[in-house]
């Protein structure tokens, strides 16, 4: 027999685990009844609202195409009337809702090209007032910001404009610290114009190939072994003892790892500092 395609999407969705089956058993549905009313489509859909417990949607749907003399069709008719009865569609699932990440327009950021999985923003529900523009913002710093004056909120777009820094006379990370090989213009984006992470300590932001680093994300050893990493990763210069202590390092824990990747040869580097 012929497996339709939406039959195959529908097995296909079944295998996935429960909140990605629930989005994507929501997203055929609106596939399937926006195309035609054919019968497979009307079994299909069935299905769906059944395992999504709309028993009156799944019930009506069979019901227009069930045939009378199939006892399969008959039993399943049975228990959705029945479902339908008692419980209608009020336990239906709810839609999950989308992930945040994938609207959410960033700004470039030449030393953090995916700030938001690198964990340096936070996203809240009700919107926040960003210090520097009075803007309301759902996307929250959450790194380092040294400066005189007490600032809260910060918006993505006041840091890569450099707003932020220039209003607060502030560094994201601090000047001082940084490798005296690197140029001055390089200092300033980094310094001015680029989100930082949290650490332990002052915040040391690497350096490779005469340019500094992108940050990738906090990790811990376990992190870097489940990315494939630990043979190729190089500890910084600044981080070097900790190549000896690698299971000391974890994410979240008092010896974190701050994994960062050269801009230039792409070798990642590996900063550690503990509380
Ligand atoms: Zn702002
Ligand atoms: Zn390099």
């Amino acid at each position: 027999m012929n497996i339709s395609e939406f039959r195959q999407q529908y097995i296909d969705a079944m295998k996935m685990s429960e909140r990605a089956k629930i989005a994507e058993l929501f997203r055929l549905a609106d596939d399937l009844e926006a195309t035609d009313k054919t019968e497979e489509n009307y079994r299909i859909l069935s299905d769906i609202f059944s395992y999504l417990c709309y028993y009156t949607k799944a019930y009506n749907y069979l019901l227009a195409v069930a045939d009378n003399h199939n006892t399969k069709d008959a039993k399943k008719l049975y228990h959705l009337k029945e479902n339908s009865e008692t419980d209608g569609d009020k336990y239906g699932l709810k839609r999950p809702r989308k992930m945040k990440d994938s609207f959410i327009k960033m700004p470039n950021f030449k030393y953090c090209s995916k700030p938001l999985e690198a964990g340096l923003f936070e996203q809240v529900d009700s919107p926040q007032v960003c210090d520097c523009c009075g803007k309301g913002t759902s996307v929250i710093y959450s790194g380092s910001f040294y400066s005189v004056e007490n600032v809260n909120v910060l918006c993505p777009k006041c840091i890569a404009s450099g707003e932020a820094s220039k209003r607060f006379k502030g560094e994201f990370v601090d000047y001082t610290i940084l490798s005296s090989a690197i140029s001055e213009e390089y200092k300033k984006e980094l310094c001015c114009r680029t989100p930082s992470y949290n650490g332990w300590q002052q915040e040391y932001w690497v350096d490779h190939c005469g340019d500094f680093c992108e940050f990738i994300a906090y990790v811990g050893w376990k992190e870097i072994v489940e990315m494939g990493l630990k043979n190729s990763v190089e500890f910084s210069p600044k981080a070097e003892g900790y190549s000896e202590h690698k299971e000391y390092i974890v994410n979240g824990g008092s010896c974190q790892g701050y994994l960062f990747r050269c801009l230039n040869c792409k070798k990642y580097i590996l900063y550690v500092d503990c509380d």
